[in-house]
């Protein structure tokens, strides 16, 4: 330990020389020169010698030197000694925080490695799950399909009504079944990604003229209006998928439909906005039901979620519908969101992206103004139909005038004469369409005034009322179908014989024999919308929704034709159509059916393929209603002549 610090050691030994040196050299010098050895001697010495002084004096000088270079040296290592601590502090504080950020770290570390099992085990599980939801509805399916097309054949046989009605009731319950397995299908392929969207430009009034047309006949058995407008500013074609745009529609709609018991439904579409070329667009489809009480509204959209979840609750459905829509619109760059009033009605709007397309003739020839000057009159007692109808008239160049009173409109045409053109409505109250049409052609004045009527197509309308109208449009109203019907009523001469015998727009169902149809699509609203159309041609048809569903169908039930569409899950519609004809190669029970490729893959090559395949024809998707009809006269018409032959 030391017991003097540096400063005060250089301070002493500089004190004590400087006293030992004057005193050692003055007695030096007053012994050995000859100055006295008293007061007197030493001043004389300091004078004569002053270099004696410094001498004698520079040690006191130097220690006190030293003593403040000492004192500088002890703070610096004061400083020095303070800075070591305090790095040595910093580095114990930094070696703490470090080991705890190891630890931290480390943390991590094996909680990612958690994390990483846990997803992979969710991968799994979802993979697990996917593939117990494919093998389930694959097993349901099959005995499923199997009942449907055995219920198909068994209600050709003879049967009393009441046989009839059972077997209908056993067909009806298996398609229904058959709509769930597609729905959970459906969703657990959106929710494990594996949804696709396509892209192909469409006119946007199809699909929501599809929507309303597949549903406008459970609206008006419900005495319900099914109503739709398309607003200004909405391209005319855009380029998206068609299907999933038409499957919110029809999920929507169909909702709005289930839950509401008075009343309209009513379907509009409005433009948004425009950025990078892509249109924002909003569907929305506003009801006047039963509504949804505020606080169900945030649960709406996940999946199983039921407003009514009870037991015995009043209307059917899984509670899937809502959470795919949400899906759907989400993969088309949109959202979903509902605006309602518990006990009066609901507005389901979504909103998609997709840049606009062109569109083709018929439709841009309706856009422009085409019946410049000419003047209508419109009659409907629902005032939504009548608005929209008024705007698309005035769209087209129509000048308009309207009311909702049938009593008013017989006043108004008896007396002004200057219309070229009425439509009227047929459900009303008062006076219905066809006895006002009767009355207006009876007045000499309006007698040759040209009437269109618009009427569900579900009535029992006599055929004779139909007589005085030039044509006669079925609800939902279809806007190629009034322009083509406005068309038709302005360029037909006034003079010219009314009324027209003949209904002109409904379709002429071919003569075929009841052919035996089986459908292989996997897309629900295809089904839908392919089924539908083969009923309006007087057909029926049993689904299956994979190549290799249609093959075990195929094996069953002598099926006339297969509309099989190419891409398929389990089985395309090419491997399908190979194995059929493998099949009835070797199997001859029954003859083989004639395939047609029924699919949106309309390039050259696909149809060469298809053909290699042994298809026997090819329907490109979307389906038309006249082309499927054209082609089943093509191959069918004969066979009644040759079956009555
Ligand atoms: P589902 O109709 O098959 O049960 P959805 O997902 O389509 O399934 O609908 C979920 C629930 O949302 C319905 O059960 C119903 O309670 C409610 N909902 C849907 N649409 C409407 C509507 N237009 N009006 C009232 N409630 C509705």
């Amino acid at each position: 330990m030391q017991l003097l610090s540096p400063t005060a050691k250089y301070t002493l030994t500089g004190m004590l020389f400087g006293l030992l040196f004057p005193i050692a050299s003055v007695t030096y010098d007053l012994s050995f020169r000859e100055y006295p050895f008293t007061l007197e001697g030493m001043y004389l010495l300091f004078t004569y010698q002053p270099l004696h002084w410094v001498i004698a004096t520079a040690p006191f000088f130097l220690g006190l030197f030293a003593y403040f270079i000492g004192k500088k040296q002890s703070s610096l290592e004061k400083h020095s000694k303070e800075l070591q601590d305090k790095i040595k502090e910093r580095t114990h504080y930094l070696e703490e925080k470090n080991a705890l950020l190891f630890q931290e770290v480390s943390q991590r570390k094996q909680a990612e490695i958690h994390l990483r099992k846990a997803k992979e085990k969710a991968e799994e599980g979802s993979k697990a799950k996917a593939q117990f939801l494919s093998t389930m509805s694959h097993e349901i399916r099959t005995p499923l399909n199997a009942m449907i097309g055995m219920t198909g054949l068994l209600i050709e046989t003879n049967l009393d009504e009441e046989q009839q009605d059972f077997v209908q009731t056993i067909r009806m319950g298996g398609e229904t079944l058959l709509t769930v397995i597609n729905d959970i299908l459906d969703y657990s392929k959106i929710e494990s990604g594996k949804l696709e969207l396509e892209n192909e430009p469409f006119e946007l009034m199809e699909p929501v003229e599809d929507t309303l047309e597949l549903l406008g006949k459970k609206a008006h058995q419900k005495g319900l209006e099914l109503m739709y407008h398309i607003h200004e500013g909405v391209p005319a074609a855009i380029s998206s998928d068609i299907t999933r745009l038409r499957q919110i529609l029809v999920n929507l709609v169909n909702n709005a439909i289930k839950f509401t018991d008075k009343g309209e439904i009513f379907v509009s579409v409005k433009h948004l906005g425009i950025a990078d070329s892509l249109h924002t667009l909003q569907f929305s489809v506003q009801d006047t039901g039963i509504g949804i009480p505020e606080d169900k509204i945030k649960r709406l959209f996940h999946s199983f979620s039921q407003v009514d979840a009870s037991t015995t609750r009043k209307y059917g459905g899984t509670g899937l519908g809502l959470a795919i829509c949400k899906n759907l619109s989400a993969l088309m760059g949109g959202s979903i969101w509902v605006e309602s009033t518990y006990g009066k009605g609901s507005t389901f709007h979504f909103t998609i992206k997709a840049p606009a397309a062109s569109s083709q003739e018929t439709y841009r020839k309706m856009s422009i103004h085409s019946f410049k000057g000419k003047k209508v009159f419109l009659l409907d007692d629902n005032a939504t139909n009548l608005k929209i109808l008024n705007i698309q008239c005035e769209r087209w160049g129509l000048k308009t005038e309207q009311t909702t009173f049938p009593l008013r409109a017989l006043e108004i045409l008896s007396q002004e004469h200057s219309y070229d053109l009425a439509i009227f409505d047929m459900n009303m109250p008062e006076l219905n369409g066809s006895d006002l049409a009767k009355k207006v052609k009876e007045n000499a004045f309006s007698k040759n005034l040209p009437l269109i009527m618009l009427s569900s197509a579900y009535n029992t309308d006599n055929e004779e009322d139909k007589m005085f109208f030039s044509s006669y449009i079925t609800k939902p109203v279809r806007a190629a179908q009034l322009f083509h019907a406005i068309s038709k009523a302005l360029s037909s001469e006034k003079s010219a014989p009314i009324p027209v015998k003949k209904k002109a727009d409904t379709l002429e169902k071919p003569d075929l024999i009841p052919l035996r149809i089986l459908l292989a699509e996997d897309n629900p609203v295809n089904q839908r919308v392919a089924s539908k159309m083969l009923k309006r041609l007087g057909l029926q048809n049993d689904t299956v929704s994979n190549g290799l569903e249609a093959l075990e169908a195929a094996k069953l039930v002598p099926y006339d034709l297969i509309l099989m569409d190419m891409q398929m899950p389990e089985m395309d519609g090419i491997t399908s159509t190979q194995e059929i004809i493998t099949h009835f190669s070797e199997h001859t029970d029954f003859p083989r059916p004639l395939i047609f490729a029924m699919t949106a893959n309309a390039m050259k090559e696909d149809r060469e393929a298809c053909l290699a395949a042994g298809m026997d024809d090819f329907i490109s998707k979307p389906v038309r209603l006249g082309e499927l009809k054209e082609i089943l006269v093509k191959w069918f018409a004969n066979e009644r002549e040759v079956l009555n032959a």
